[in-house]
């Protein structure tokens, strides 16, 4: 959780859903903070009530199906909502660290 407050319009959320909480950050840069400090998380899932959260199927980090413990990246750009899944905290925090999908990629 960051001290910046975030809008509607920017930032990231993520969301741990079966746990219902979530927590929020200016950029990817301090998800990786938070989770090496164990940060603190706030209670909502966050998911619109039709989002089951199991839409988005593996995990962006290592490609294993999603269960418990799963957690949903959702970036927020305007009118944009970017999402990605993790199978858990570690592997959200390990992504971000790697500079997330704006990494150079060869694909
Ligand atoms: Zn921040
Ligand atoms: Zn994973």
């Amino acid at each position: 959780m960051c001290g910046v407050a975030i809008t509607n319009d920017g930032g990231l959320r993520l969301t741990e859903p079966e746990a219902e909480r979530h927590t929020a950050f200016c950029r990817l840069e301090h998800l990786v903070t938070w989770a090496d400090h164990d940060g603190a998380w706030r209670p909502g899932a966050l998911l619109d009530d039709d989002d089951t959260g199991e839409g988005l199927g593996r995990c962006v980090q290592c490609g294993d199906g999603l269960s418990y413990g799963r957690v949903l990246l959702v970036r927020h750009r305007g009118p944009l909502r970017i999402g990605d899944a993790f199978c858990g905290v570690e592997h959200a925090a390990a992504w971000a660290s790697a500079g997330g999908r704006w990494r150079v990629s060869g694909s």
